[in-house]
């Protein structure tokens, strides 16, 4: 009934979408946050118009809106077309249009039920729930069902306060589908158990929000951070993670060894952190930590009383080390360019790849694992 005002809005979104992005050709790359703001202001709106009304949509009626919702994230992020969706969402804070649209449906349900019985919107109201409690399709009974594909529960005949109870168990389902997500995948094992650190004060991190390295503000740098902690880089964990044309078997994880010490699993931590086997990493390594020392204690003016040392860093697990550099955007911008002459580095040195013969005899004693 909606297809052709779910495929006008997905047009002008788009449109919106190449709009934005646009100017770039004058302003150069567009930073997260600007481009957030952009994203809310021009792209949202064509994706919820008229949402109270059509309802959530039918799976083929979403997946329009999807797509300009995921391409415009996913540019903005520099992530490319096979990246996971989740990261779109818990790294920018946004919410995915499926929920979105849900969440203001609800709101929508709620007004009308407050409405005086003699209201029209609230004739239309009782006439499409006593037509869901006959089990006739309709408006209520597309949001019972988009409810219940979020695992919540709406009742047949629900009070206002039945649906304000809804709103929050939303946002509960929608945190719980992207952390379900984040934990189920292998790429994203950064992100498992996420810390987040005040000064030296671990706490866990939230499952979504704007992330403080995102405000890096060199693009390069940033980019470099987001490839590493989102797994779009060019290290052999992730490159030899998928078969090629002249291989059809992905590498096991544990021959996805490092290209300079062949003695570990070339990944980000180890590149950054642990190898020791290129010069050249140990002077780019020795430099980022005199950097860091100085950028967070050199200015005597200001009190660093709660702040890590280089040394005190470098003695904490490396995955925590990585997130408490992550955790401010002044030491994320040191670590920002450290990782970036690192991946140059790796880049430029030719990596190691097992020959068939090594896969088949690890597969053969291991399994397919990883
Ligand atoms: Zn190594």
């Amino acid at each position: 009934m909606w297809d052709a005002h779910f495929e006008a809005c997905a047009l002008r979104a788009r449109r919106a979408s190449n709009v934005s992005f646009f100017v770039e050709s004058h302003t150069g790359a567009i930073p997260p946050w600007e481009g957030r703001q952009l994203y809310t202001a021009h792209v949202d709106p064509h994706l919820i118009w008229g949402c109270e009304v059509t309802g959530v949509g039918t799976g083929a009626q979403l997946s329009q809106l999807e797509d300009v919702q995921h391409a415009f994230l996913r540019r903005l992020l520099r992530l490319q077309s096979r990246s996971q969706l989740c990261i779109l969402f818990t790294e920018t804070g946004l919410w995915p249009i499926r929920f979105r649209r849900l969440a203001l449906q609800l709101r929508y349900l709620h007004y009308t039920l407050t409405l005086p019985a003699s209201h029209l919107a609230s004739i239309a109201l009782r006439e499409t729930m006593s037509a869901a409690r006959e089990s006739q399709s309709g408006w209520f009974w597309d949001l019972q069902k988009a409810c219940r594909d979020a695992t919540l529960d709406l009742p047949p005949s629900p009070t206002p306060d039945d649906v304000a109870a809804v709103e929050p168990r939303l946002k509960t389902a929608l945190y719980n589908y992207l952390k379900k997500s984040v934990s189920d995948s292998p790429k994203l094992e950064l992100l498992h158990m996420r810390p987040f650190y005040t000064g030296k004060t671990r706490n866990t991190a939230a499952v979504m929000e704007f992330r403080e390295y995102l405000r890096v503000k060199c693009r390069e740098h940033r980019q470099a951070l987001t490839s590493l902690l989102l797994s779009d880089h060019c290290l052999a964990i992730e490159l030899l993670r998928r078969g090629t044309r002249t291989r059809a078997e992905k590498v096991p994880r544990a021959l996805r060894l490092c290209r300079f010490c062949m003695a570990d699993i070339e990944e980000p931590l180890h590149a950054l952190f642990v190898c020791s086997a290129s010069e050249e990493l140990l002077t780019l390594r020795r430099s980022f930590w005199e950097k860091y020392e100085l950028s967070t204690f050199g200015n005597h003016n200001t009190s660093h009383r709660n702040l890590f040392h280089a040394a005190e860093l470098q003695s904490l697990p490396h995955r925590d080390c990585l997130h408490a550099l992550l955790s401010s955007v002044e030491s994320a911008s040191v670590l920002g360019i450290f990782a970036s002459r690192v991946l140059s580095l790796f880049k430029h040195t030719p990596m190691y790849e097992p020959s068939d013969e090594e896969i088949s005899a690890y597969i053969e004693i291991h399994g397919q694992q990883g």
